[in-house]
């Protein structure tokens, strides 16, 4: 059996190369290999005119229509979009906070005003930031504790959120705030859109364990936010914690995927370079990565073939967690084929051997970020196994 796409996908990918080979900046065909490594700038201008060209040309979510980045592509043409991007190690923007998350709330829940934030929002001319997680509410989000109250035609919000992604480049947040103490804790959620300008609210970077800073703990104390700016209905908010690029769901995976395959070949090629090919440990290591990997694209194809038949894809759940887990496991052969410099993270000592060790406590943030892997295995056992809840 072969499988391969039909002309009319080539078609569409062949448009894709076009366009990349005559537009995509250098900066974007080497981000892969810079990231986590250190960078504070998190808004350059080189990845925001990048974003505004993809809006512009119709690449940055091509399932939408023309006024909102994209070209009405298909599911299956959105499917091959991603797969060549992340063949190529390209990013869309840097933030996907405010394409990924923001801007499909605001189309779903939002009045037309808040609706008419969500282009720039894509384009990249604003950066949005998520306000969910606190230092008591992160796995279990609906303990969320900051509160608004309504004050005349403002509401004054107090308390800190955690972990905020580009808040110290972010010009909004969707931030998730208690609203209702009387009621069980998820029906008192409110979704407020938060100018990041706003007095009383206070950015303080927080630093990674790869030295970089790309989220920080957002402080507000009695920060006046104008009541227009409630997302939903009061107390809705629960409904919109939810809110994601539904229409790329089925091909999310791919990037993690496709990172994992280049790595891989890297690993190949340093096991041949230093010899440790011939060593029967490392032989079997890799051979248990090479096949967890082509099996994770295959199931992830299986879940794609389901999504668009129109019926559920439960490999999709398994897909996040497998994929940052099997990052962690390539870094940490990457480290162990280095032999003692795979643990040194100096450019200048270790050369470009550096990235293992540092890419592997990067990978770290993915088996956290959007839900742990533990919270993914409960979810896995209930959804798709169909276990009872645990017992607390
Ligand atoms: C790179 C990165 C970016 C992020 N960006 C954002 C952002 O932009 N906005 C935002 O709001 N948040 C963001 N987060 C926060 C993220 O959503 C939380 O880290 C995540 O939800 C886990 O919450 P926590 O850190 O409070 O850990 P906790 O919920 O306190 O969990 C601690 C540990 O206990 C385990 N655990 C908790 N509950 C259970 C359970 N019921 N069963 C089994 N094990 C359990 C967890 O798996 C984890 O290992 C980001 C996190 C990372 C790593």
């Amino acid at each position: 059996m072969r499988l391969a796409w039909g002309q009319e996908q080539e078609a569409f990918r062949e448009d894709l190369i076009a366009f990349l080979d005559e537009h995509a900046p250098s900066e974007a065909l080497a981000w892969e290999s810079a990231s986590g490594t250190g960078s504070d700038d998190l808004r350059p201008a080189w990845a925001q005119a990048w974003q505004a060209t993809l809006f512009d040309y119709g690449w940055m979510v091509p399932s939408y229509p023309p006024d909102l980045g994209g070209r009405n592509a298909t599911p299956v043409q959105t499917l091959v979009y991603l797969e060549e991007m992340a063949r190529r190690g390209i990013p869309r923007s840097l933030h996907f906070t405010s394409y990924g998350i923001a801007a499909p709330s605001l189309l779903e829940f939002g009045n037309d005003h808040q609706k008419a934030l969500a282009p720039a929002a894509i384009r990249g001319d604003a950066v949005w930031c998520i306000g969910m997680s606190e230092p008591n509410a992160g796995s279990d989000l609906a303990s969320l504790r900051t509160r608004a109250e309504l004050d005349g035609e403002d509401f004054v919000v107090n308390g800190q959120k955690v972990w905020t992604s580009y808040a110290m480049v972010s010009d909004w947040c969707m931030c998730f705030v208690r609203t209702n103490v009387d009621v069980p804790k998820h029906r008192g959620i409110s979704a407020l859109l938060v100018d990041m300008r706003t007095p009383g609210i206070e950015v303080k970077p927080l630093r990674q364990i790869t030295g970089s800073s790309e989220f920080a703990e957002v402080f507000f104390t009695d920060a006046r936010v104008p009541a227009i700016n409630l997302l939903g209905d009061l107390d809705d908010g629960w409904r919109i914690t939810a809110g994601s690029l539904a229409h790329e769901r089925a091909g999310i995976w791919i990037e993690g995927v496709a990172r994992a395959e280049r790595a891989l070949d890297q690993l190949v090629s340093i096991a041949q370079a230093t010899g440790a090919s011939s060593d029967p440990a490392f032989r079997r290591n890799l051979a248990e990565v090479a096949e967890r990997t082509s099996s994770l694209r295959t199931l992830g194809y299986k879940g794609c073939a389901g999504y668009s038949a129109g019926s559920g894809a439960p490999e999709h759940s398994y897909m996040k967690m497998a994929t940052s887990e099997l990052w962690q496991d390539l870094m940490e052969l990457g480290m162990k084929f280095q032999g003692p410099y795979g643990a040194v993270v100096d450019p200048e000592r270790a050369g470009t051997g550096h990235q293992w060790p540092l890419q592997y406590l990067a990978g770290f943030a993915a088996t956290l970020a959007g839900g742990t892997s533990e919270i993914q295995r409960d979810v896995i056992a209930r959804r798709v196994l169909g276990l009872p809840r645990a017992n607390r």
